[in-house]
């Protein structure tokens, strides 16, 4: 299986200063859970790695209103380990035509204070997404049938409005437009939180079918997304399926869950689906509350493959490096084995 990557992202590594301190990098979005992925596909032959291509600014910029401040944001900042987290959230209602002040705008396009612009960012979160780009183009030519994308940062919590949650720019929705003008997109989210951007991107799209499994939002975050009743808008009702399932669920319940969805996906006859694979809903993540354990994720990859459809894997979550590589293998072993 081929599996994307694009260059060393060891400069977007945030500290988290407004969070706990030191004992909380490591449950974060460290470069070290590329490592972690890295090594354990390095040491499986099956998996060959190759350099994610350069795609044109506007691939980016179409879907993201926010991609100017990021990128001004990042180059407005001199040192390497400087963070810029907003502080100013002016709300609904607010003078907007002001004369930009990058960094001045966070408040306007982020929705936490947990996701700092570094300045490393805007090219590292840009790479991410050309990483799934690369992957994209592979699966509409023809040349793979499953691609696997190692994006870092993660992409479902950036939205078409504001980014958020350790995310920039939406590499699974930025994948999904690339793919639209070849056939409908099915994207399935199974990191343990809902992937809210990617499902506001389409909610009014009845070309592309969201679906999410994750945590309850009741107790998780994101919290006011990611409900059983969302289940599109307009033209697209129908064409969302959120599966919020408790803490502490395990294998079984889980797999009803991806049942009820791949159903609704055989009805709806993608052309590609694009899954976006977060492994925080491990047993041992720091972050997330189920109880998959690694070799679940052989059941729930070759499951999810036969659906029978040309398929774009893109990394989200995870956060125990100590098992994350592992989890990721495990999954993509699922796929190649059907
Ligand atoms: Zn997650």
């Amino acid at each position: 299986m081929k599996v994307i990557e694009k260059y060393n992202d060891s400069l977007h590594n945030p500290y988290w200063k407004y969070q706990l301190g030191p004992e909380s990098y490591e449950v974060k979005d460290t470069p070290r859970r590329v490592e972690s992925i890295k090594n354990a596909l390095h040491a499986d032959d099956r998996f060959e790695f190759i350099t994610a291509k350069q795609f044109p600014d506007r691939m980016i910029t179409r879907l993201h209103p926010y991609h100017d401040y990021i990128l001004n944001t990042a180059a407005s900042l001199t040192k390497d380990d400087e963070e810029f987290y907003p502080d100013l959230f002016p709300g609904e209602g607010a003078h907007l035509t002001r004369k930009s002040d990058a960094p001045l705008w966070g408040g306007v396009w982020c929705t936490d204070a947990v996701t700092p612009i570094m300045k490393k960012t805007y090219e590292v979160a840009r790479a991410s997404a050309e990483t799934a780009l690369s992957g994209a183009e592979l699966i509409r030519d023809g040349a793979e049938k499953t691609v696997y994308s190692l994006c870092r940062p993660s992409g479902h919590h950036a939205g078409p409005r504001v980014f958020g949650g350790y995310c920039y720019f939406n590499n699974a929705a930025t994948a999904a437009e690339f793919l639209l003008p070849s056939g409908k997109v099915a994207i399935l989210d199974i990191d343990y939180h809902h992937g809210n951007g990617t499902q506001e991107f389409f909610e009014e799209h009845k070309s592309v079918f969201t679906a999410s499994i994750h945590c309850d939002p009741e107790f998780e975050y994101p919290y006011f997304w990611g409900y059983a009743d969302e289940t599109g808008k307009g033209q697209a009702e129908g064409t969302n399926l959120n599966e919020p399932l408790p803490k502490d669920t395990k294998l079984a319940e889980y797999m009803q869950a991806l049942e009820r969805i791949l159903d609704k996906f055989s009805e709806f006859a993608p052309a590609y689906l694009i899954v976006a694979a977060g492994f925080d809903t491990h047993q041992s993540d720091p972050i997330g509350g189920f109880q998959l354990l690694t070799e679940d994720y052989a059941q729930i990859g070759r499951r999810i493959s036969q659906l029978g459809v040309p398929t774009l894997i893109c990394q989200e979550g995870g956060y125990n490096t100590d098992v994350l590589g592992e989890c990721v293998r495990t999954f993509l072993s699922g796929f190649m084995e059907s």
